[in-house]
């Protein structure tokens, strides 16, 4: 069992210091790393210090290193950048440089270092620890340290962090701040679309990520671009005519905007480098369309983090904290990262012998191989792209006969729109004739059902809400009408998007008056993923939800918790409650509650957030989510009708006939409907277990409560053999 409690109390940090520091370029969500590290580390009753600027800081010394308080973290969770500074440096690139950093470290009895930043930085790290005894040593014979302090500090633990916002890590799905700086760069896309509608325009726009594709290549699949240039797939020879071809093909089909995404590091096969200029002035030559060039610069790292770079960071940060706590003198040094959705442990010098490679296959012109070495979910975003933004002429296309349509159901939910663009796209290179069944069951059930094309799901990705209609009936009562459909549309599959309670990610921030306790509630049906989740991105006191049953007690500790945090520094509070979580304890009950017992202490506002959770445009990770895990659904669709297919007829009578797919962990998991039964708990409309409770302890530590951290994320703590950034792959997505 996953979050059974596994109580790891003797894990202690007594008598131990842990520096922290940022460097290399800086990411959003860096702040929140450095946040937990220091929140856990006093949790564990570790010490914990700043080293401000980077290397710089650790190799100046003086203020630049100092111990902090579990308030020095307060607010800086949504704030971009990283509040310690963070600097490149000559210095600590020199030996000399290191024997004074290792100098300061040792004075302040510090020998477990979080270092978050690139390849670059951890590369540096490793090699600190390396020299370490060394470098000790040295300094004993120059007199400045004596000989008891060798062998007291003798080792030296570290842990990496990968912030970076190019996702250039190999070993890691996500470094911490490529989210965010998604993010900043859908919305310049979906802010120019608008725009360039009105005028039937080309935009080349210049995306950042140095010599990795990622941002680019997520980009184009998350808008839909025309087309992508990629350090990693450089376009074959005579890419200047099929790319006109293909934009004026689009323009014949009255699309009126093309959109060109260019990564600042594209090159061609020959490794010459292809800017967005000389794609504009092609666009401009050849065809003589209005074309212009943005380029996204700095704007990409700034803004406030996404809620998933805050909880990513946050859950990294926490990891860390656990990693030096065990680390041996035989354990290597140890990165961070994220494989599926679960944090896990890789040895640092492999993962950055494993980036270089990348760099290097570039460089020999083996892009085959440097598309591979970025691992598993860059080559399914790359592929996904391929399959997704070019119609093959129809005479190269298979044909299977098979009729498919697509449906949504329940609520609407940002990220539909790119699943069945997706499945309908998919669906028609596999060979099958696509249907679209309009208002869900009930729509299907009234016959509202026809064939949708390649073209019909254009420009689909960005949209908010559902564009085929969902309803929220249920089948049941319309089972036979439904089956006289399947029968005379002659439908032999049917792939369905929805869910239970659908939700997108909330965004949640504080604000800055003092001696105040802010009150949200959220949605998601008995479902608390989204409380939990926003609570832990805003840095919330505590979410209510109906998955951990609360009783006056808990209550009464929270306004005890609250009243003596508006002692501290950090006047003001932000509570969260799940809109199912208790049908008495309600959000204006607690409202009242709190008003009354803060009386002169705090006073209270609450907010219902309602179905702006819904609204809006999809962010870019729905928008991707959807994507490829409805691409993959229907390549299994297509899969199962061709294993079931005799004699003219598909035989669905097996148990996974009806399956669900899902990002289990690590992996993507068709799951028959019949075993999900047993899981479901179908009163209150959620699973029996749910992945993300082994978070709550997470939030609860990083807001002060006396709580007990049972379960490490990556579950390692018991077996600390670590994986190796090869096998870490998840399921590719
Ligand atoms: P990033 O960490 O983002 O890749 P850099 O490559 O610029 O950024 O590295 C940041 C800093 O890390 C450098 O300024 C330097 O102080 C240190 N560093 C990088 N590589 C090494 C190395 N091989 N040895 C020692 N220090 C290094």
């Amino acid at each position: 069992m996953d979050h059974q409690p596994k109580f790891f109390e003797n894990l202690s940090g007594t008598g131990k210091a842990i520096g922290v520091l940022t460097s290399g370029g800086d990411a959003q969500g860096m702040n929140a790393a450095v946040r937990a590290v220091v929140r856990m580390g006093i949790y564990v009753k570790a010490k914990v210090y700043f080293v401000y600027e980077g290397y710089q800081g650790m190799v100046d010394g003086g203020d630049n290193i100092v111990e902090v308080s579990w308030e020095s973290v307060s607010s800086i969770l949504q704030v971009g950048g990283t509040v310690i500074g963070s600097a490149r440096c000559k210095s600590f690139r020199t030996r000399e440089g290191r024997l004074q950093a290792a100098y300061n470290l040792v004075q302040r009895g510090i020998t477990n270092l979080c270092v978050i930043g690139g390849d670059g930085s951890l590369t540096g790290a490793n090699l600190f620890r390396e020299e370490w005894s060394g470098l000790l040593e040295e300094l004993a014979q120059k007199g400045k340290i004596d000989e008891e302090a060798v062998k007291k500090y003798a080792y030296l633990n570290i842990v990496g962090m990968v912030g970076s916002i190019d996702n250039d890590f190999c070993g890691t799905d996500m470094t911490i701040g490529t989210d965010s700086a998604l993010h900043r760069i859908i919305e310049v896309v979906d802010a120019i679309m608008t725009t360039a509608q009105s005028h039937q325009r080309t935009f080349v726009l210049e995306v950042m990520g140095r010599h990795c594709g990622y941002l680019a290549l997520v980009s184009a699949l998350a808008c839909g671009a025309d087309w992508v240039f990629i350090p990693e797939y450089p376009p074959e020879e005579g890419w200047e005519d099929s790319m006109c071809v293909k934009l004026s093909e689009n323009r014949a089909r009255k699309k009126r905007l093309n959109i060109i995404i260019v990564a600042e590091g594209a090159i061609d096969c020959h490794n010459k480098p292809i800017t967005s200029e000389k794609v504009k002035d092609l666009v401009v030559q050849r065809l003589g369309f209005d074309t212009r060039v943005t380029i996204l610069g700095h704007v990409q790292r700034g803004g406030t983090p996404s809620a998933f770079d805050r909880i990513l960071a946050s859950r990294m940060g926490v990891e860390a904290v656990l990693a030096l706590l065990e680390a041996t003198p035989a354990t290597p040094a140890c990165v961070v990262s994220l494989s599926g959705n679960q944090a896990v442990r890789l040895p640092l010098m492999e993962c950055v012998q494993m980036t270089q490679e990348v760099q290097k296959a570039m460089d020999e012109g083996r892009f085959v191989e440097a598309v591979r070495l970025r691992g598993r979910s860059f080559e399914n975003n790359l592929n996904t792209y391929k399959l997704l933004s070019h119609k093959k002429p129809d005479a190269e296309l298979p044909k299977t006969n098979f009729n498919v349509a697509v449906l949504n159901v329940g609520a609407p939910a940002a990220g539909m729109n790119a699943a069945v663009r997706a499945a309908v796209r998919v669906g028609i290179t596999e060979g099958h004739k696509m249907f679209a069944v309009i208002d869900g069951f009930e729509g299907f059930a009234r016959g509202k059902i026809k064939e949708i094309s390649w073209g019909d799901v254009g420009g689909w990705t960005g949209q908010g809400g559902s564009i085929l209609g969902t309803k929220r009936t249920l089948p049941a009562k319309y089972l036979e009408k439904i089956a006289d459909q399947m029968r005379t549309n002659n439908i032999n599959a049917l792939m369905v998007i929805g869910g239970f309670e659908t939700c997108d990610r909330i965004k949640q921030s504080a604000s800055g008056t003092k001696r105040r306790v802010f009150i949200i509630e959220t949605m998601g049906g008995y479902c608390g993923y989204l409380a939990n989740m926003g609570a832990l991105a805003a840095g919330a006191d505590a979410a209510y939800i109906f998955e951990e049953q609360f009783d006056i007690r808990e209550l009464q500790a929270n306004v005890e918790h609250l009243t003596e945090k508006m002692k501290t520094s950090i006047q003001r509070g932000l509570v969260l409650r799940n809109e199912n979580c208790n049908e008495n304890y309600t959000t204006d009950f607690i409202y009242q509650l709190y008003s009354e017992e803060g009386k002169g202490v705090f006073d209270c506002r609450k907010n219902v957030l309602g179905h702006m959770q819904q609204g809006g445009a999809p962010s870019p990770f729905d928008r991707n989510f959807g994507t490829k895990i409805s691409a993959k659904a229907m390549q299994w669709i297509s899969k199962k009708l061709k294993e079931t297919y005799r004699k003219g007829k598909v035989f669905a009578n097996t148990d996974d006939s009806v399956c669900l797919l899902g990002m289990r962990r690590r992996n993507l998991v068709f799951q028959p409907v019949a075993e999900l039964k047993n899981e479901t708990d179908f009163v209150h409309r959620i699973p029996k277990e749910q992945w993300w409770l082994k978070l709550r302890p997470l939030m609860k530590i990083l807001a002060k409560y006396k709580t007990s951290y049972d379960v490490s994320d990556s579950g390692q703590l018991e077996h600390v053999a670590m994986h190796s950034p090869k096998e870490a792959e998840p399921g590719a997505i």
